[in-house]
């Protein structure tokens, strides 16, 4: 019933004029409030601004103009709200934004039984007309809809909270039949059920993995665990594809027992909480998870490849700085002996010049006086016989001069002891030297039988041949003493037959055999140093240095020279004497004749030998073609005389580095089986030293017994001159033959060591 009075005027009046001091003190608002709207709002006008104070009315009010919606007869039930002034904090609260009153009713038909009951109230509306001023001078007549309640506002809040909860709540009885639920949860699952919906409905709404079995386990363990065993709280997660979006959600239904208010009987209280969020989380932390997972995995491989990077780095560097102490201990090795050859000085200084150094004239005139100097050898250490002779000690002059007469042959200015005796007799010539003549091997007839090496290879020897083929620091000696009489033969025989050489050349196996055991006689073994063990050791050392040393890689490294190589390391020291060439020459012995002083020794080894070979019984070669055999024992000569050491400076073929490296092989041996070697060629040069005075001769430097001691003197300058400068070329041209030269380093530190200590070296 609207009614709207165009042009009438009325005098506004206040609300506190009207209704006194008492009307409204702002802090109680409900006595004050109730009887300000109750005394006064059928005859006032009421100015929009004075209708505020009934927002703390806690009955809802509405203000609006009514329209109507076809027969007039039904026009209580189809009145509608067209156009709202005012709508108070209860109304608000309870109903939401205005809407028609049929549509409140609406609401609260479809609110379940006992939540109905309590709000029917709500339906009675009482219907005033009020008389509000909009503008000055424009009164209308509204319609005050006054909504009948008992419920409080903290009823009406809590109704507001619990109905347009986003989150469903529900209530389901024992039966698991919905009895209540909030306005979301009832829309969502009441849409198409006839009568309640159930609580196996909200749990039918998830997707099982497991079917329909799945789905009633998981609603029979919820409620048994409600209604039999009485839990505080159960949970289960149901996840689902959305009809409307197409995207996977997810919910957790938490599940309380709660007791029903009107029958105190047992029911399960529901709320049901999203969790699609939470699970897209999950899922992506899942994969985060996996993620750093793998990065770590990938992590700990890259540390364990930079540990395994660092610790060759370590290794390099250890490497690297015992190389740099070589190099920094080389040009002044002990002693004080330089042993750069001009040839050093000249690569050094051109090196210089390369690296844009500015190389000072003084230094370019010293090294044109080295090179015109008439008696310069380019490969020999510069001022070397000065350098020997003043470096040695007023007390130790010997040392120097062994070297000198080593390397270069010198005649030894000692004088003959007085009490040597003086007897120069054919007889006494040549002591202990029975087997030294240059024809004995030529004229002998066959004297070695049939042998069979392969038969006398035991599993424990063959033990040790085969670490003999892939040793560096072989145990030579202790091979020696497991193999008495056939050390020799059995290395020869084994390495010929392991390396294939044997089946490449089609030797003939038998008289190799013969060959080996021949050659192994040519060596006798009270000899302390130059004997059968000597010499394989040469041969195994040879054979480290072709194949695992890098040589047989070299460009015209080829099988022959591998061969050649062998035969000459087996026949380098053939009929050894015990005596040095010097001993040969000053005592004018047949051999020194025989080859006009020119490395008497040496070329005895290959005579000797050579006239072995040429024996029918002993052509082992079998299918080598005579060309093959001549390069062969080229290859061999040009070794063997390289072996020659007053040659040291001049030793230029790389098969003559091998063989002369492997010849002092014993200075890479470990430290114990090098000093054996060493005080065995000790005791050697004792024996000629012995000689030498028998025979009324000045004893060589450092082959007298009963003097001050003898070559162990003299290891550190023969490490610096000879030892060292080879190894380092050998390596610096066969890096794969490194170990040796640590080997040498290791010695040369020994020997350091125990000079620097005054202990005798020896020990
Ligand atoms: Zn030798």
């Amino acid at each position: 019933m609207a009614d709207q009075m165009h042009g009438a005027v009325y005098t506004p009046l206040l609300l506190t004029t009207l209704s006194g001091p008492s009307f409204w003190d702002g802090t109680d608002a409900k006595p004050s409030t109730r009887a300000a709207y109750g005394i006064s709002y059928q005859d006032r006008v009421w100015a929009l601004e004075d209708l505020e104070v009934l927002h703390h009315v806690d009955r809802p009010l509405l203000i609006c103009k009514l329209g109507q919606k076809g027969d007039p007869v039904q026009l209580e039930a189809e009145a509608l709200i067209k156009e709202v002034y005012f709508q108070n904090l209860a109304c608000l609260n309870l109903m939401g934004k205005a809407q028609p009153v049929k549509d409140y009713t609406a609401l609260i038909n479809a609110m379940p039984e006992r939540e109905r009951s309590n709000q029917r109230a709500w339906t009675d509306v009482i219907k005033k007309a009020i008389r509000i001023q909009l503008a000055p001078g424009h009164v209308l007549t509204a319609t005050l809809l006054e909504f009948e309640s008992k419920m409080t506002t903290q009823n009406a809040r809590i109704t507001a909270m619990h109905q347009y909860n986003p989150i469903y709540r529900f209530m389901c009885n024992e039966k698991g039949v919905m009895v209540h639920a909030n306005k979301m949860a009832w829309e969502a699952y009441s849409a198409g059920t006839d009568g309640a919906p159930t609580l196996m409905d909200v749990f039918a709404r998830g997707e099982y993995p497991g079917g329909f079995q799945e789905l009633h386990a998981a609603y029979h363990e919820a409620v048994s665990a409600i209604f039999e065993k009485g839990v505080a709280c159960h949970r289960h997660q149901r996840c689902y594809t959305s009809k409307k979006t197409g995207k996977r959600k997810c919910t957790t239904l938490e599940m309380w027992p709660i007791a029903d208010p009107l029958d105190n009987k047992l029911a399960v209280m529901v709320s049901e909480y999203n969790m699609t969020q939470q699970k897209e989380l999950e899922l992506q932390l899942a994969a985060q998870h996996c993620s750093l997972q793998r990065q770590n995995a990938e992590l700990e491989t890259l540390n364990a490849d930079i540990q395994t990077e660092k610790e060759q780095l370590l290794q390099q560097n250890t490497h690297l700085t015992e190389r740099l102490e070589a190099v920094a201990k080389s040009p002044t090795p002990g002693q004080g002996i330089n042993a750069d050859t001009p040839l050093d000085l000249m690569l050094n200084m051109l090196q210089r010049m390369i690296m844009g150094e500015t190389v000072g004239m003084a230094q370019i005139l010293d090294l044109r006086h080295i090179l015109t100097e008439s008696t310069t050898d380019l490969r020999q250490p510069i001022g070397l016989e000065r350098q020997l002779l003043e470096s040695s000690h007023s007390t130790d002059d010997e040392v120097g001069l062994s070297m000198l007469q080593l390397l270069k042959g010198k005649s030894v200015k000692q004088p003959s002891r007085p009490d040597s005796p003086g007897a120069n007799s054919d007889e006494k010539r040549r002591p202990g030297l029975r087997r030294l003549s240059s024809r004995s091997s030529f004229e002998e007839q066959a004297t070695v039988a049939q042998y069979d090496l392969a038969a006398v290879i035991t599993p424990a020897i063959e033990r040790l041949l085969q670490d003999a083929t892939k040793q560096w620091q072989f145990d030579i000696l202790g091979f020696a003493e497991a193999t008495p009489g056939h050390t020799l033969s059995l290395m020869g025989f084994y390495i010929l037959k392991s390396q294939g050489v044997v089946s490449e050349f089609k030797l003939d196996e038998a008289k190799l055999c013969m060959y080996l055991r021949r050659i192994e006689q040519g060596y006798d073994d009270s000899i302390p140093y130059h004997n059968c063990t000597h010499v394989a050791s040469v041969l195994q050392m040879t054979h480290m240095l072709m194949v695992h040393g890098g040589v047989m890689k070299s460009r015209g490294a080829d099988r022959l020279s591998l061969l050649a190589s062998y035969v000459a390391a087996l026949v380098h020291d053939f009929e050894h004497s015990g005596v040095n060439n010097d001993f040969l020459i000053k005592t004018s012995h047949d051999l020194a004749i025989t080859y006009n002083l020119q490395s008497p020794l040496e070329n005895h080894h290959l005579a000797a030998s050579t006239r072995v070979f040429l024996q029918k019984q002993y052509q082992f070669l079998g299918a080598v073609s005579q060309e093959d055999r001549m390069a062969l024992r080229t290859i061999a000569i040009d070794q063997v005389l390289g072996t020659d050491m007053k040659k040291h400076f001049s030793v230029l073929s790389r098969f003559q580095m091998v063989l002369k490296c492997a010849d002092i092989g014993h200075l890479a041996a470990d430290t114990a089986t090098h000093k054996r070697w060493s005080l065995k060629l000790e005791e050697e040069f004792f024996r000629q030293g012995d000689m030498e005075k028998a025979l009324g001769l000045s004893v060589s430097p450092l082959m007298d017994r009963t003097h001050k001691g003898g070559i162990t003197r003299s290891q550190i300058g023969f490490f610096s001159i000879v030892g060292i400068p080879m190894y380092k070329a050998m390596v610096s041209a066969f890096e794969d033959a490194r170990p040796l030269l640590d080997g040498v380093m290791a010695n040369y530190k020994c020997w350091e060591a125990a000079a620097a200590s005054g202990k005798d070296p020896r020990t």
